[in-house]
């Protein structure tokens, strides 16, 4: 078999990357401040049972100019110039408009950015917001990141998001209709879940036409309920070996051009309880290229039951 007939498993961000811009480029992650409304009280409280309290800060605005020209200097100091914004923290729609144009005007301040994406959920976004998004697409590929995390409404309560799959739905449809792309996150192994309900997740990404999904193992970090019901052992986690069979039926029904923007969940710091085995990423994603292969599976072959 020559390299011109492998067939290609998944499309990886970094393959669309270099596909469209022809060179390396690499992600500017900012904090720009924003917070979250599933912990103020206006979408709920305390949170997603998952999410570590602890890793909360609250960074200056003035730190956000700091924080891109720091990270682009030590990029370009590598040979790399062309940059992904990222606001990555929180939910990064969450304030009034004149806060978000002036953090983005903050943030825009170097000549290799090509991309914005932001990180944010699907009940603090609107028309004004992505009418401001969509005047910068043109300049920049604009990417709005929704978690989606499950398709099942039960697990979304489970979790206590604060938000429903049909929230998820109607936030997508309107970015699209801004003509913004999307990318959705997900994730496996979630209490509530079962695996019919993890590929409906995958399912509904696809019928919505979202761009990119980034897939995330469940794992418990320090400071979270999750840790609470880890440590009474009343949760069940993913061996690495049923996540690669999940995620790779997953990737299967996502149509050949999605962009799998991710495959496992990543904890911050020293603050992950709970699995280890994915801490290994280099050897996770040759275990998964192995069974994908000898199993025959590859995005967009839509193995209903690989096994
Ligand atoms: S995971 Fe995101 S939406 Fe959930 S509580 Fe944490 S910051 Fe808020």
């Amino acid at each position: 078999m020559t390299e011109s007939d492998k067939i290609r498993l998944f499309y990886s961000l970094n393959d669309y990357l270099k596909e469209k811009y022809g060179r390396k480029v690499r992600k500017i992650s900012v904090d720009a401040g924003f917070t979250c409304p599933n912990r103020d009280g206006l979408k709920g409280v305390g949170g997603c049972v998952y999410c570590n309290v602890d890793s909360f800060t609250t960074p200056s605005e003035n730190s956000i100019t700091c924080q891109v020209t720091e990270r682009a200097e030590k990029l370009r100091a590598h040979g790399i110039d062309t940059f992904i914004l990222y606001f990555q923290s929180y939910s990064n729609t969450y304030a009034d408009m004149e806060t978000i144009r002036r953090r983005m005007d903050k943030a825009l301040v170097d000549e290799g950015i090509v991309s914005v994406y932001i990180g944010t959920r699907p009940d603090v976004i609107d028309a004004e917001k992505l009418e401001y998004y969509s005047n910068l697409n043109g300049k920049y590929e604009v990417m709005l990141e929704y978690g989606l995390q499950s398709a099942n409404d039960n697990t979304l309560k489970i979790i206590n998001r604060g938000h429903t799959a049909a929230d998820f739905a109607d936030a997508v449809r309107l970015t699209h209709e801004y003509g913004i792309k999307t990318c959705a996150h997900i994730i496996f192994g979630l209490p509530g879940d079962s695996r019919e309900d993890m590929m409906r997740s995958v399912e509904l990404c696809v019928e919505l036409g979202v761009h990119s999904i980034k897939f995330h193992h469940l794992h418990v970090v320090k400071n979270t309920p999750l840790a609470d019901w880890y440590y009474r052992g009343n949760l069940d986690l993913l061996t690495e070996d049923e996540y690669i069979e999940i995620l790779a039926e997953g990737i299967g029904r996502m149509k050949p051009y999605m962009v799998v923007a991710r495959l496992l969940g990543d904890a911050a710091g020293d603050t992950l309880i709970a699995p280890l085995w994915a801490k290994n990423k280099a050897g996770f994603t040759q275990k998964l290229i192995k069974y994908m292969t000898e199993k025959g599976i590859y995005q967009g072959c839509r193995l209903d039951n690989p096994l």
